[in-house]
C-alpha cells in the first residue's frame, strides 16, 4: 500500500496499484494494454482480485454514512475542485488518453473539456425534495435519498467522459462510488482516481482495473447497491440478469444503430459535413452516430457523391497525434476483426460501394479508411448491424411513412436525426421516432443536464439531467400529519 501524494502534475507511466480509500493497492499480478496506433504494449496495471473489491466495498459502505450526510453545497464545492485539477492536468491526461484510446489529439482535448462542463453542471444540480400536495392536516413529499455504493462499468470509446459521467450525478446525489474501466483502457481512469483521492474522503471514490473477471465480480457483489453500466447489448443483458440476484438497481447505456432521416428539402452543402463528420468521428466508434443515413430519393445521388467528395476531401486516417486527423485507429483487435469482418461482406453479399475503404492486416496499427455502402437492401448486415467502425450505409427513401417505419424497425432505439429545411415537418416526424434522443437538423447533441438514454434494447433508465441524477436515488414518499397530536 502506498499513501497518495499531492503532485503538481501526473506522472501518466507510472500506476502503483488499485486506488482504495485514497492509497495505491498493488495487486500480485498485473496486465497492460497496447497502444492502438503502433501496438506497442504500453504500461503494467492492476489486476485486481475479488478480495480487493470487497476491500473497496467495505469502504464505500463505510464512507457512505457520512459522505451522504454531507451537505449539497459541500459536495459540489469539492466536485468542482476536483474538476479544477483535472483541468490542471488536462495536457497529460489528454495525451494519455490518445496514447491508450487511439482517437485524435482535437477529439481528447473536447473529451476533456465535455468532462469538465459535466462535472461543474452537475456540481449546481440538487435534486430537492418535491411537495405531492399539502392540506391543513398533512404534507406529502417525495423525497431522492442516495441509494449508497453505486459501481460505474466504463467502455473503451470514452473512458474520461463516460466515467467522470458516472461518478458526478453519483458523488453529488450522496452515494459513494466505484469505478471500473475497461480492460483495454485503463489508463486515463486510473489517473482520475488518483486525481480524486487528493480531493474526497477515503472510500468516496475507488477506481479498481482488472481483468474479465472484475465486471461480473462487480453486478453480483451483494455490498453494491447500484450498477451503471455503459457498453454493448449483449453485455448490459448480461449485467441485467446478474444483478436480479441481488436486485440491484442498474442503469444500462447499450448500443445504437441511428438513423439520420435526410429530406429532399435540404441545402445539402449545410448539412452534409455535419452527417460525414457524425458518420466517421473516433472512428465510428460512438453509440450515438448517423449510422444509417435515409436520403429522400430527389436527392439521393447528390447527396452520395457530396458525400464521398467530402470524406475524401476531409476526413483523413492516421494516428490521433498527426496534425488533421479524424479517423485514428479502432481501439482494439476484438473490434478491429469485426469491422474487418464487415469490410469483408461487401464482397461477400455483392454490396455496391460509394466510397470502398481500407481494412487492410495490423500492421503497425489498427487503421481502418471510411467506407460508404450505396443504398444495400435494408436487411444486409450494414443496415441491420450496429457497425462500430468507419463504415456507414446510405438508403433512399420516398415515403414519409415507411421511412419512420424503417427508422424505427431495429430492436435498438438510441438516438435518429430529421434533417429538413420545413422544421415544422421534421419535428413531426421526429415526434414518431423511437429512441432516446432525438434532433432535428443535428445528431450527437448531448449535455449534462439533459437525460440520455436509449429505447428498446438500447438501454433502461436514464443518465444525466435530474432524472439521471434520480436514478442514483431510491424515491421516498414521505408523508407528515401535522395535526394528530394537536
Ligand atoms: P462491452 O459491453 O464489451 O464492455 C463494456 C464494459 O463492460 C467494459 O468495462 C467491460 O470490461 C465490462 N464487462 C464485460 N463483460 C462484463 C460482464 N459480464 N459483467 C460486467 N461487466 C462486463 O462494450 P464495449 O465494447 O466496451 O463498448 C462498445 C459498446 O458500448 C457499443 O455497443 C456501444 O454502442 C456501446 N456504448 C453505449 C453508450 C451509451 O451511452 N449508450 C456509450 C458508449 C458505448
Amino acid at each position: 500500500m502506498g499513501s497518495i501524494t499531492i503532485v503538481s502534475k501526473l506522472d501518466i507511466e507510472t500506476y502503483k496499484g488499485n486506488i482504495i480509500n485514497n492509497e495505491f493497492v498493488p495487486t500480485p499480478e498485473t496486465r497492460h494494454s497496447i497502444n492502438p496506433a503502433t501496438g506497442k504494449a504500453l504500461y503494467e496495471v492492476p489486476v485486481a482480485r475479488k478480495e480487493d473489491l470487497d476491500t473497496a466495498v467495505q469502504n464505500a459502505r463505510a464512507a457512505f454514512k457520512s459522505w451522504s450526510a454531507t451537505p449539497f453545497s459541500e459536495r459540489a464545492n469539492l466536485l468542482l475542485k476536483y474538476a479544477d485539477l483535472i483541468e490542471a492536468n488536462r495536457d497529460q491526461l489528454e495525451k494519455l488518453l490518445t496514447t491508450e484510446q487511439g482517437k485524435p489529439l482535437s477529439l481528447s482535448h473536447t473529451e476533456v473539456d465535455n468532462a469538465l462542463h459535466w462535472l461543474r453542471t452537475f456540481a449546481t444540480m440538487e435534486v430537492k425534495d418535491e411537495v405531492l400536495k399539502e392540506d391543513d392536516e398533512k404534507i406529502v413529499y417525495s423525497t431522492y435519498p442516495p441509494i449508497g455504493v453505486c459501481a460505474g462499468i466504463v467502455p473503451w470509446n470514452w473512458p474520461i467522459l463516460l466515467g467522470l459521467g458516472k461518478v458526478g450525478p453519483a458523488l453529488i446525489t450522496g452515494n459513494t462510488f466505484i469505478m471500473k474501466p475497461s480492460p483495454y483502457t485503463p489508463y486515463c481512469d486510473l489517473k482520475l482516481g488518483e486525481l480524486a483521492a487528493q480531493v474526497f474522503p477515503p472510500g468516496v471514490v475507488q477506481v479498481l482495473s482488472g481483468d474479465d473477471n472484475l465486471g461480473p465480480w462487480i453486478t453480483e457483489h451483494p455490498g453494491i447497491d447500484k450498477i451503471a453500466f455503459t457498453g454493448s447489448t449483449a453485455t448490459g443483458k448480461l449485467v441485467a440478469a446478474s444483478c436480479a440476484k441481488t436486485l440491484k438497481r442498474y442503469v444500462l447505456e447499450l448500443g445504437g444503430n441511428d438513423a439520420a432521416i435526410v429530406c429532399e428539402d435540404v441545402d445539402i452543402d449545410k448539412c452534409l459535413p455535419k452527417i460525414a463528420m457524425m458518420s466517421f468521428l473516433n472512428s465510428g466508434q460512438i453509440c450515438m452516430l448517423t449510422k444509417r443515413i435515409y436520403i429522400h430519393e430527389k436527392i439521393y445521388d447528390e447527396f452520395r457523391d457530396k458525400m464521398v467528395e467530402f470524406t475524401k476531401g476531409n476526413i483523413k486516417t492516421g494516428a490521433g497525434t498527426e496534425e488533421g486527423v479524424v479517423v485514428g485507429p479502432v481501439q482494439n483487435k476484438m473490434q478491429f476483426d469485426k469491422v474487418k469482418d464487415l469490410y469483408d461482406e461487401i464482397e461477400r453479399s455483392n454490396w455496391k460501394t460509394a466510397l470502398s475503404g481500407q481494412a487492410g492486416e495490423f500492421e503497425h496499427g489498427y487503421f481502418i479508411t471510411p467506407a460508404i455502402i450505396d443504398n444495400p437492401p435494408e436487411d444486409s448486415r450494414i443496415v441491420q448491424e450496429e457497425p462500430f467502425g468507419p463504415i456507414v450505409p446510405l438508403l433512399k427513401w420516398s415515403d414519409e411513412v415507411d421511412v419512420i417505419d424503417r427508422a424505427n424497425a431495429l430492436k435498438s432505439g438510441l438516438g435518429a436525426s430529421v434533417w429538413a429545411k420545413d422544421v415544422k415537418r421534421a419535428e413531426r416526424m421526429a415526434r414518431q421516432l423511437s429512441a432516446g434522443s432525438v434532433w432535428v437538423n443535428s445528431h450527437f447533441d448531448v449535455a449534462p443536464d439533459v437525460p440520455f438514454g436509449g429505447h428498446k434494447e438500447s438501454g433502461i433508465g436514464m443518465e444525466w439531467g435530474i432524472e439521471g441524477l434520480k436514478h442514483y436515488c431510491n424515491s421516498r414518499s414521505l408523508w407528515v400529519w401535522k395535526r394528530v397530536f394537536q
